[in-house]
């Protein structure tokens, strides 16, 4: 008998469930998604690679002049970073003195392949 009264009451109740993608979840404020780099604004000073929990930010020859706290600096390498071997543990972010590096508040798509590197 219960079952049944379970059964009715299942029937008058909206779903648990939603219907993905045609209804998107929001996303929270503090929300890890892909990673990304500002090349702008980067210093080439390699941290965010050295705190990096996968080793997957390599830093690459880029070298080009840059400002920096009102100074004008040489910068010689970027971060190229791995986009699928990322954890998003944000580390790198952390630790960014400019806030180059970070992890956007957008939900991103998946892959296998780890060598691909984040635009
Ligand atoms: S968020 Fe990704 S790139 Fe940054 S430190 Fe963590 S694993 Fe490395
Ligand atoms: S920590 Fe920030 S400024 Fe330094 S190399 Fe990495 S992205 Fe560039």
């Amino acid at each position: 008998m219960s079952v049944l009264v379970e059964m009715f009451r299942n029937l008058l109740t909206m779903p648990s469930t939603i219907l993905y993608p045609g209804e998107r979840v929001p996303i929270p404020d503090k929300f890890r998604g892909r990673i990304a780099v500002s090349d702008e604004i980067c210093i080439g000073c390699s941290k965010c690679s050295l705190v990096c929990s996968v080793q997957c930010i390599s830093m690459v020859d880029s070298p080009r002049e840059i400002r920096f706290k009102d100074k004008i600096l040489l910068r010689k390498k970027k971060p190229a970073v791995k986009l699928f071997k990322c954890i998003r543990c944000g580390l790198c972010e952390r630790h960014c003195p400019t806030g180059a590096i970070y992890l956007k508040n957008e939900l991103s798509d998946s892959g296998t392949d780890k060598e691909v590197i984040a635009a």
